[in-house]
């Protein structure tokens, strides 16, 4: 399950997206409101739920959410501001945001209220992923090859082999350089130098090969990886 967290202050934003990752959330976090409208605008459907601060630099949250429902996109907004007053929280829930958390609050609400906006909102993700015959279902978490031959082969993959393969998935043409997969899928604070991002490629092209999928992730030299382009 995908999150776009857009926020500014580094110390809540690593706070929440700490707290995400501990709910086996992925977390996609843009610090500007520009950024963060760039990653609606390009894959809002990865997203199930956008957290999003109300004073931002770039764009303010409040226009971005008036744009989003603008273009009728019900991905369903939690609005977090300082103010609150009620004739703002009003202007929030005006501009097309779903539910309203004043700051400071404690990270179980929340994750209480993200649970809660899953529920009520409608399932708008593709349970899904499909790409050169991989299939990757977010409901159960599975992975499965479709060999050329058409036979559907299980690839058991860990958690985190999983949320790597994901994440390479949802951004199928993109070179990723080793520290952004890291900044995503690790905690803040992993050691670059570490490997641990070659290391866990190197077992999920394992993984995958073993079904009969070789070669799914490419290293491009000191640039990153990326999906081969024979699968994307
Ligand atoms: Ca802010």
């Amino acid at each position: 399950m995908r999150i776009l967290l857009i926020e500014d202050e580094l110390d809540l934003g690593t706070a929440i997206k700490w707290a995400l990752k501990q709910e086996k959330y992925i977390v996609d976090w843009a610090m500007d409101g520009t950024t963060g409208w760039n990653y609606l605008e390009s894959q809002w459907l990865q997203y199930r739920v956008v957290i999003l601060d109300w004073l931002l630099p770039g764009m303010m949250g409040i226009e971005l959410c008036r744009r989003l429902r603008a273009q009728q996109n019900p991905l369903p907004v939690l609005m977090l501001t300082a103010k609150d007053r009620v004739a703002d929280k009003i202007t929030g829930l005006d501009a097309g945001a779903d539910d309203y958390l004043v700051k400071p609050f404690e990270m179980e609400e929340l994750l209480a209220r993200l649970r809660a906006l899953q529920r009520r909102s409608p399932d708008l993700q593709t349970q899904q992923l499909e790409l050169g015959g991989i299939l990757l279902n977010y409901t159960n978490r599975t992975v499965h090859y479709q060999t050329e031959q058409g036979e559907i082969r299980p690839v058991l993959l860990t958690h985190k082999e999983f949320q790597l393969l994901e994440y390479f998935m949802s951004h199928p043409h993109q070179i990723m350089p080793a520290e952004q997969i890291l900044y995503q899928l690790w905690d803040a604070g992993t050691d670059v130098a570490s490997n641990v991002v070659a290391a866990q490629i190197r077992l999920l092209r394992r993984k995958l090969a073993e079904q009969g999928c070789c070669d799914f992730i490419e290293t491009i030299p000191s640039m990153g990886y990326r999906i081969n382009p024979h699968y994307a």
